[in-house]
């Protein structure tokens, strides 16, 4: 996406599968530079997978350093931004990474994503599954910069759920991404497609329920990170 907002379709199942812990390689970050993007540092037109990667990380990375600096505090940017294949992920506190999972992983401060999963789900779904699953991703690498205190992981990602809401209605807001008409909806009923299929909502690998994720998704969208 250059700075619109793709058909978005999002991401849900994305969303569900993703979060995991990984790590790994050589990093693969955008370097701020060239063909800045909308007064950001970012550069990439977002035409293509790796652009939009790219792009994605890198704008919500901005969008993060300028809300924790106007609110007093310094965001710390992710180590490294990891694609892996596979079984061939980086480990993550002694867990190994796993297939078709994106995570960030809180030993290292990093994300690793199975680039072969996020691209399949990119030539399906459209552009929009990038701009859902790494600001979901990079909001666990804000919840690790604030207070954590969930009692259980259904909390921990609603909110991030929600950060990534705020994230892209902040950078669309702030004239960075440019959504289309109909986005909006696209991604929350995406959003609904991905929740947890029972109500368990106190299992480990709890992500919450369609209507849940969906809702917070859209309170971070609508009201910004402080109602999140
Ligand atoms: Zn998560």
């Amino acid at each position: 996406m250059t700075r619109r907002i793709p058909p978005v379709l999002l991401l849900l199942t994305l969303l569900v599968a993703s979060c995991g812990l990984v790590t790994g390689s050589p990093p693969d970050r955008a370097q701020p530079g060239d063909a800045a993007s909308g007064g950001t540092p970012c550069r990439g037109t977002g035409d293509d997978f790796r652009g939009d990667v790219m792009l994605a990380e890198c704008l919500t990375e901005w969008f993060w350093s300028r809300r924790f600096r106007e609110s007093g505090g310094t965001y710390r940017p992710i180590t490294r931004f990891v694609a892996y294949r596979g079984d061939d992920g980086p480990g993550c506190g002694g867990e190994p990474a796993v297939p078709e999972n994106a995570f960030y992983c809180p030993y290292g401060h990093f994300i690793a994503y199975d680039t072969d999963w996020l691209k399949a789900m990119y030539d399906e779904i459209g552009d929009g599954a990038v701009y859902v699953v790494i600001p979901h991703e990079l909001g666990h690498a804000v919840q690790a910069q604030l207070v954590e205190n969930f009692r259980f992981n259904v909390q921990r990602e609603l909110q991030a759920d929600c950060y990534a809401g705020a994230s892209l209605g902040g950078l669309i807001r702030l004239g960075v991404l440019g959504a289309e008409q109909g986005d909006e909806e696209e991604l929350l009923t995406n959003l609904r497609l991905a929740g947890d299929p029972t109500g368990a909502w106190w299992a480990p690998d709890a992500h919450g329920s369609p209507a849940m994720r969906q809702r917070f998704f859209a309170r971070g969208y609508n009201e910004g990170p402080e109602a999140c």
